[in-house]
């Protein structure tokens, strides 16, 4: 792997964002940022796949406010809680109320309110909701471009059930959601780990989440789904009659896949020494035209085929020709910098030939192609480098995933690994582990993560925590983190 990328990695990040013309920091209010149109378009594209695939699956699009009343925020009380320290206040509106509002860091309590109102019979579920939208959070910490900054672009689905059974089938859904999109089309390995019981959304019954790895060996999180059982039905009194005539709470959940995030993850995952490497499907400019001209008497010739060759192009693609003045070095070094997937050469030997040079921006391999091919050459090259990150992404992830049966063991692992690191540990399903969980944070900055939501590994026979030596209920994920 790229070095710069591996060993400075946020420096690294910042650079590509910046020059590329990704993100712009100087907005004056720190943790608020730009997202300027090549962040902007790859973001609509993301907010396109998945909520297509929310609306496959039973979805409806829907639009709430982002104020909430300090009193509906405080009805569930670990909701409160948890989010309080990272709340947004607005000052009350004078003459209309004494009530303070805050600004969403999230919309259970505002898109509750409304379902209590909405849900009235067996009939009117399940109840499926999503928006699309940007919240708030005022996280102290340091903040990190699309890493952690205080105002990012998410999408929320919030779901009503009958049965707690069809909520757990939900939470299912919602990881095939992220595999059909995250994975599949963008190439973005994931684990999908059960939040340990300290550590989960607050107000809900079991938090999971979807995390990748950023090449420094911090763990990405690029979404949450949360089961919330009856929690919040119970406190914002959503009820329905049921099919026997009486009156019942429904089951709820709820999923936020990260838009900024997933964004973050594209870069981080993909990109190398030159800059980003975009997926196709996402690029907001999928392919260049780069005119090579230094044969005075077949400039025009030249010059005529690169147009050309735009116009086909633009049929099906989103197609740039840079016939900039700036030197050929210099505009692959400002395309490759962005990510664009391919660059189409086209110089006095092509035009000749009738063919183009073809350059996919993963490999950087030259490949001459028939001038009339040009249209199916790009969409099988688009395919093809596709398959090409996605092998390079997982197999290098799971080269980052290690094991360990002792302490001193598992801090030399997360150095050598920069990754995940899987050991026995005593109990994550009650609060009976958060000591050994913080002892972990405090010798070795790193966190419990959890354990993967599906066949999570039994420890061996014998096996002891390798914090408290208790007895091992479960095999741990334990990570750095963004
Ligand atoms: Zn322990």
């Amino acid at each position: 792997m790229a070095e710069e990328k591996v060993e400075r990695f946020y420096d690294w990040f910042l650079r590509v964002l910046e020059e590329g013309e990704f993100i712009d920091q100087r907005y004056p209010v720190k943790g608020f940022i730009v997202h300027r149109p090549n962040a902007a378009i790859i973001e609509k594209h993301v907010y396109d796949m998945i909520e297509g695939e929310l609306e496959k699956e039973g979805h409806k699009r829907s639009m709430f406010p982002s104020v909430v009343l300090k009193s509906f925020f405080e009805k569930e009380a670990e909701h409160a809680e948890g989010f309080a320290p990272e709340v947004f206040w607005l000052e009350p509106i004078k003459g209309e109320s004494e009530e303070r509002l805050a600004l969403r860091p999230t919309s259970e309590t505002i898109m509750y309110y409304m379902y209590a109102l909405w849900v009235r019979s067996y009939r009117d579920l399940p109840m499926k909701l999503y928006q699309s939208c940007q919240i708030w959070r005022l996280d102290t910490k340091a903040t990190k471009a699309l890493l952690r900054d205080r105002e990012f672009y998410w999408i929320e689905a919030h779901d009503v059930f009958r049965t707690p059974g069809e909520a757990e089938e939900q939470v299912l859904t919602d990881e095939r959601i992220m595999q059909k999109t995250v994975w599949e089309r963008l190439g973005i390995p994931f684990v999908f780990l059960k939040r340990p019981e300290w550590d989960k959304f607050p107000g809900g019954e079991a938090t999971y989440a979807f995390e990748t790895l950023a090449p420094d060996g911090r763990a990405l999180q690029f979404g949450t789904t949360h089961n919330l059982g009856q929690k919040f039905s119970k406190s914002f009194e959503i009820q329905y009659l049921d099919e026997d005539g009486e009156k019942k709470m429904p089951y709820q959940t709820c999923f936020g896949p990260g838009v900024s995030r997933i964004l973050a993850c594209l870069i981080a995952v993909h990109g190398d020494d030159k800059g980003a490497v975009l997926p196709f499907e996402v690029a907001p400019v999928q392919v260049v035209v780069v005119p090579v001209l230094f044969k005075d008497n077949m400039k025009e010739k030249v010059m005529e085929k690169a147009r050309e060759l735009h116009k086909t192009l633009s049929k099906d693609y989103r197609v740039v020709l840079d016939d900039s003045d700036k030197t050929p070095g210099n505009k692959y070094y400002h395309w490759e910098l962005r990510g664009v997937p391919i660059r189409i050469e086209v110089g006095p030997r092509d035009v000749e030939a009738g063919k183009v040079t073809l350059v996919p921006r993963d490999t950087g391999e030259k490949k001459q192609v028939p001038e009339e091919n040009v249209l199916d050459a790009v969409k099988e090259e688009a395919a093809a480098m596709l398959e090409r990150m996605k092998e390079k992404a997982k197999k290098d992830f799971e080269s980052r995933v290690a094991e360990a049966s002792s302490m001193e063991e598992l801090g030399k692992k997360l150095d050598e690994v920069r990754g995940f690191v899987k050991v026995p540990f005593c109990d994550v399903e009650s609060f009976d582990g958060l000591a050994c969980a913080d002892e972990i944070g405090e010798r070795f900055k790193a966190f419990v993560r959890g354990v993967p939501a599906h066949n999570p590994e039994k420890p061996p026979e014998g096996a002891r925590c390798i914090v408290c030596g208790k007895p091992a209920k479960h095999i741990v994920w334990v990570s750095r983190s963004y």
